[in-house]
């Protein structure tokens, strides 16, 4: 950290300072300009951001800047290579572009077999649906639950594609865990740190949806959470933000992409169902996530999106689904991936 002393801090403010940085068990390195004193200390100081804190009420302290980040293990400045995220044979984070398409929920046997088997003939990799799902509304459906599981498992089976699906609670953590591939952090459970915790506890690959009004450090110390549990399988998404723009349901945070890759070893993808609300959006946004970087995408498909339980407006149909995928083939190789 970096502790710059006002302009004719006395000796003995500055004595005192260095005293109270001794008595945390760092080293002060003070070097005198002449102008101000200005006392570097080397050395972790994440664990004592209260006690750093109380520095800047030090008389003839102007400021105290933390140099490290406060998140360790997903931070860039602590592990130099990308992590790689495996499901199934989907290596997010690598070369490979990965595509997790499927409806919002899981309805019907036959809707989520009709969907998972179009999104795969188009060429995704990873199949989602939500068994539990977080509504807005209380009287709005809330998912089949482990109905829902069986039958995400019966469309693996029937597929071969690997699936991702939302916990909401830490009550339900094991039961999805034994279905799912990937366990899916909604964003509305972004900051539910008692659940990032048990997730990561699982081993289990975690999809982590930034929260509706989460800065990327938030999400950041979120996805600390899951790693601190010794599980770095993490794959952080961007799926819009609130901003005061109506048109679109959220504002999809595109910058997110190129900013969490310069913080962060892990990986992100885009959602720009949630991300717009809007499914004529989808297709534009697809391509400018790859622009930006995005180590995937994903996007909701429905069968018939007029008839889905949940947000259908933002659903598009699997021979859009197949054309845009077709299409993005171009985008992605002019981004050194593959698809
Ligand atoms: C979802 O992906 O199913 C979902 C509910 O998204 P979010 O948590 O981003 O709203
Ligand atoms: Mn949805």
């Amino acid at each position: 950290m970096i502790i710059v002393m006002k302009r004719g801090a006395t000796q003995e403010e500055i004595d005192h300072v260095q005293e109270h940085i001794v008595r945390l068990g760092y080293t002060p390195h003070p070097i005198y300009g002449t102008e101000r004193v200005v006392i570097g200390v080397i050395g972790d100081d994440r664990n004592k951001k209260q006690a750093i804190e109380a520095l800047t009420l030090h008389e003839g302290v102007e400021s105290v800047t933390p140099i490290l980040k406060p998140y360790k293990r997903v931070a860039q400045e602590l592990k130099k290579e990308r992590t790689v995220v495996n499901v199934g044979d989907a290596k997010i984070g690598s070369a490979q572009f990965v595509v997790i398409a499927g409806p919002c929920s899981v309805e019907t046997e036959e809707q989520l077999i009709a969907a998972a088997n179009a999104v795969k003939k188009a060429g995704a990799h990873i199949l989602r649906g939500g068994a539990f799902k977080p509504r807005t509304s209380p009287y709005s459906f809330q998912g089949l639950a482990e109905d829902g599981l069986k039958l995400l498992a019966a469309a693996r089976e029937e597929t071969g594609l690997p699936f991702v699906t939302e916990v909401v609670t830490n009550r339900d953590v094991e039961m999805v865990a034994k279905y799912a591939d990937m366990l899916q952090i909604g964003a509305r459970n972004m900051m539910n740190y008692q659940l990032l915790r048990e997730v990561g506890a699982t081993g289990k690959p975690v999809l982590l949806k930034r929260g509706l009004a989460a800065t990327l450090e938030e999400l950041l110390m979120s996805a600390e959470y899951v790693a601190n549990e010794g599980n770095e399988q993490v794959v952080l998404c961007e799926r819009g933000i609130r901003t005061f723009e109506p048109f679109t349901r959220f504002t999809l945070d595109l910058s997110a992409v190129p900013a969490v890759h310069s913080l962060s070893h892990l990986p992100i993808i885009v959602d720009p169902s949630h991300g717009t609300g809007r499914r004529e959006l989808v297709k534009p946004m697809v391509f400018a996530a790859i622009g930006a970087g995005a180590d995937g995408i994903m996007v909701e498909v429905h069968p018939k999106p007029e008839e889905a339980f949940s947000d259908g407006a933002q659903s598009i149909l699997p021979e859009t689904f197949h054309g845009i995928m077709d299409e993005a083939r171009r985008y992605v190789a002019a981004a050194g991936r593959t698809l």
